[in-house]
């Protein structure tokens, strides 16, 4: 049975990575310090003897006893709320993290993938975003955190693959959703969908003419799995290129939820990138993947899930 290590394995897509590994027959190990993550995404799991939960923070030492085939590298504050608020710690993950990650797979011969991010792209000048951009990033400002550790992480990686011949991938993750998104992440889906649960207006930040492109999450698991398996080393763009504004987006979350509440504006938060869609003809042409679920279907699943919880996670604060 192969084995698999998935740091931030009890987030939003580390638990579903760990589903479509047991899934797939797989022995699991999830790694978590449930900073930002929760331990319920995964708890379905705990009776199987194919599954293994650590409770540690990769920043330090990592020591996994036996055999590993595969290490997937998911940990780390994804949400602007999170990162903002302890920063310090998402530079350790995205840089002292993934060197243990890399170093713990030149021991194990195992090969990694990391979870990289659109967010290396910066504000982006260039209009779809493909992989030989190199990016338009400010490395002192408030998101520079993320970003920088993200950019870092690309390059150790890398580092290890041409040095040390190490077998590596890179995912560049576009903005992803689905069920088991913090209520209280600050994300712009569960953001809008919680204010529409507690009776609020929407809050849209800026003018709402950004753009994001939404990924259903089933859809990029499908493509990190096929990355694994390829061959392929360089980074991959994986996400969905419907794109849409922000404005357009809140409008249809009330379509959606049938609120009788309505968009108010609030600042732009500082370097929030404007334009963000995937080019994803790598993704087409090596992976044979493109997504499958639209984002009319990947909403109303999502919905139905915010809908099912305790009605006390809509008032819990994120910290
Ligand atoms: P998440 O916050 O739900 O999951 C991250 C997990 O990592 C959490 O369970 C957290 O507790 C854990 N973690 C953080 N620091 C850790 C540490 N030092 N040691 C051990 N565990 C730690 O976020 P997510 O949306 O699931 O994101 C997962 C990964 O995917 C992140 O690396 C993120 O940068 C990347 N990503 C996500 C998106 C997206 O749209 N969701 C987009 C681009 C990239
Ligand atoms: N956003 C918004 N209202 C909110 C939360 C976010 O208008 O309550 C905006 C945010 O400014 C950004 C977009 O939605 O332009 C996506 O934000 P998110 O934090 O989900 O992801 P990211 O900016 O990292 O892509």
């Amino acid at each position: 049975m192969k084995r698999v290590l998935i740091t931030g394995g009890a987030g939003f897509l580390g638990s579903h990575l760990c589903d479509r590994f047991i899934k797939e027959g797989y022995h699991v190990i999830a790694m978590d310090n449930l900073i930002t993550g929760d331990i319920r995404n995964i708890e379905h799991l705990f009776h199987l003897p194919n599954f293994e939960f650590y409770h540690h923070d990769v920043s330090k030492f990592i020591h996994v006893p036996g055999q590993l085939d595969y290490i997937l590298h998911f940990a780390s504050p994804a949400s602007p709320i999170d990162y903002l608020k302890i920063p310090i710690q998402t530079l350790k993950v995205g840089s002292l993290g993934i060197h243990n990650c890399l170093g713990l797979a030149r021991v194990k011969n195992a090969r990694v993938l990391i979870a990289s991010t659109s967010e290396v792209y910066g504000d982006p000048t260039v209009h779809p975003q493909n992989e030989e951009y190199w990016g338009n990033v400010n490395p002192v400002g408030p998101r520079g955190v993320y970003d920088e550790a993200k950019r870092f992480q690309e390059a150790m990686t890398m580092a290890y693959h041409t040095y040390h011949g190490l077998e590596t991938r890179i995912v560049r993750i576009f903005n992803t959703y689905g069920p088991r998104m913090r209520l209280n992440d600050g994300r712009v889906l569960p953001a809008f969908i919680g204010q529409a649960l507690r009776g609020e207006d929407l809050t849209v930040f800026g003018d709402g003419s950004q753009t994001r492109s939404f990924c259903y999450v089933d859809d990029l698991v499908e493509g990190i799995y096929r990355l694994l398996l390829s061959d392929y080393a360089y980074p991959v763009n994986v996400g969905n290129p419907a794109e849409i504004t922000i404005k357009e987006f809140g409008e249809e979350i009330i379509k959606l939820t049938g609120t009788s509440q309505k968009l108010i504006f609030k600042e732009l938060p500082k370097d929030d990138p404007k334009q963000r869609q995937p080019d994803i003809t790598k993704a087409k042409a090596i992976l044979d993947w493109e997504p499958k679920v639209s984002r009319d279907q990947g909403l109303r699943i999502t919905y139905e899930y915010f809908k099912s919880l305790p009605e006390e996670e809509l008032y819990k604060a994120a910290y």
